[in-house]
């Protein structure tokens, strides 16, 4: 049985066309794992047992109907949602069952997973240390084999950068290019659907299933179409742009020779690397933090004891943080020096983007400065814990897909590559990652079992 568990989607989808298996093993599988694992890693907020489909974890902050989804937040713990998500009845077209929703930072907001109201969740290749977030629950599922694949949302980075600490496949797709209809808002922008997965193939399979235009989400309306036979076309000739600035101070020494030695692996597979200059990536956190946390608090307003109960002192530090500094940026007075300017300089890095993008076909960097760092380490230190977003953050500011790929190791914590391109390149960032990770190390899984540590209170 625990073998079904270490299965990718696309090998789960031929075992079930196969007969080997049927959805019911499948999920009985998953369910018995969680119950045995899940008490070290806090990953899951509620455990459907009904799953009936091919099992995957969903953030809880994508509404499923009829199950609890809470954000991670105290304000919503008894919401239980009239309706689903566009990506959920997507999914469920093609089969797909959910078998539990997962922890997140409240209302998304974090990189380590350490802001949901009910309790961090751990690593899995080190339970003393953070999965990254916000999508942390998703990211160490997957990468424990809790789900076949998890859902996660990206505003400024939750899915790549926990898959990057999780050593698991993280895609955030053009913005509108999968709908945001049944997401909880956090920055409207900025959010984008995203997959966690055990194989780039796997996030190729999935952007095609939950993909395309949906009336219920306005700025959702590109059709789009993969071509899977290019997926394994290999990446000669392709060009590659390096940028300085993601490999300037800051950057943890080994987690940049492990870019490094990644980067000469894609030369020798016939690509041609050349520098590039993103100039203005020096105020992507100012300008993130500023536009991020304004529209959260316009957003956040529809909290008001009314329309969903719960009183607004439920909300956490960190949300009471944000909605304070985006309340600030937006009042009169203060619109022009910060969100106004913002917005202006949101302007300067897409373009920074834009004129890249005429020399190169991809641009290839580290996903985050360090590997994950120890429980507790930044939780006092919000300013360390945003600067932590730094290589993250632009693509969400300029809109474009972004993949986080498992390259290698350092002081055994997993090391992830991130592969950005122009809007609607998918094809393209899908085949530089499927490349990358053949050379890498992705069949690689932690021993959660062996760890002692009892239960995550
Ligand atoms: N860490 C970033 C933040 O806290 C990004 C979060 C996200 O992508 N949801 O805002």
């Amino acid at each position: 049985m625990e073998e079904l568990t270490k299965l990718t989607l696309v090998e789960t989808l031929e075992g079930l066309e196969d007969k080997k298996f049927s959805t019911e093993e499948l999920c009985v599988a998953y369910t018995q794992r969680i119950g045995e694992l899940d008490s070290k890693l806090n990953a899951f907020l509620t455990v459907n047992e009904e799953c009936g489909g091919i099992p995957v974890a969903v953030k809880d902050i994508i509404v499923t109907k009829g199950i609890k989804t809470t954000a991670g937040s105290k304000i919503l713990e008894t919401f239980i949602p009239p309706y689903n998500a566009t990506v959920i009845e997507r999914l469920f077209d093609k089969g797909v069952g959910v078998i539990g929703k997962t922890n997140c930072d409240e209302f998304a907001m974090g990189s380590s997973g350490e802001n949901s109201a009910y309790g961090c969740t751990r690593n899995p290749w080190d339970l003393e240390r953070v999965p990254g977030g916000s999508s942390s629950g998703s990211a160490a599922a997957v990468a424990a084999n809790l789900c076949v694949f998890a859902l996660g949302t990206d505003t400024g980075g939750s899915v790549r950068q926990p898959a990057s600490l999780c050593g698991v496949v993280g895609f955030k797709p053009t913005y509108g290019l999968v709908s945001r209809y049944g997401l909880i808002a956090y920055g409207s922008s900025l959010d984008c659907v995203g997959s966690i997965t055990k194989s780039v193939e796997d996030a190729a399979t999935v952007l095609e299933w939950i993909s395309g235009p949906d009336g219920k989400d306005s700025n959702c309306s590109q059709q789009f179409k993969l071509d899977r036979t290019k997926l394994k076309s290999g990446v000669k000739g392709l060009i590659v742009g390096i940028p300085g600035e993601y490999f300037s101070q800051g950057l943890d020494k080994k987690v940049k020779e492990v870019i490094k030695t990644s980067i000469r692996k894609l030369e020798a597979l016939g690509c041609k690397t050349v520098e590039v200059e993103l100039a203005h990536t020096k105020y992507a956190i100012a300008t993130y933090y500023i536009i991020a946390t304004s529209e959260a608090s316009a957003n956040l307003s529809r909290y008001d004891g009314i329309r969903f109960g719960g009183a607004r002192d439920l909300f956490g530090q960190e949300v009471k943080r944000r909605i304070m500094l985006g309340t600030f940026s937006l009042s009169v007075g203060y619109y022009d020096d910060y969100y106004a300017k913002a917005a202006r300089v949101r302007t300067l890095i897409k373009q920074d983007f834009e004129k890249v993008f005429e020399r190169c076909d991809v641009i290839v960097g580290p996903v985050s400065p360090t590997t994950a760092w120890k429980l507790g380490e930044k939780l006092n230190d919000p300013l360390s814990m945003y600067l932590s977003d730094i290589y993250t953050v632009t693509a969400n500011l300029a809109g474009l897909p972004g993949l986080s790929v498992p390259c290698g190791f350092a002081d055994n914590l997993p090391v992830g590559l991130q592969i950005l391109g122009p809007r609607f390149s998918e094809e393209k960032i899908l085949r530089v990652g499927y490349v990358c990770e053949q050379v890498g190390g992705r069949k690689l899984r932690p021993d959660v079992q062996s760890y002692s540590t009892s239960g995550v209170e």
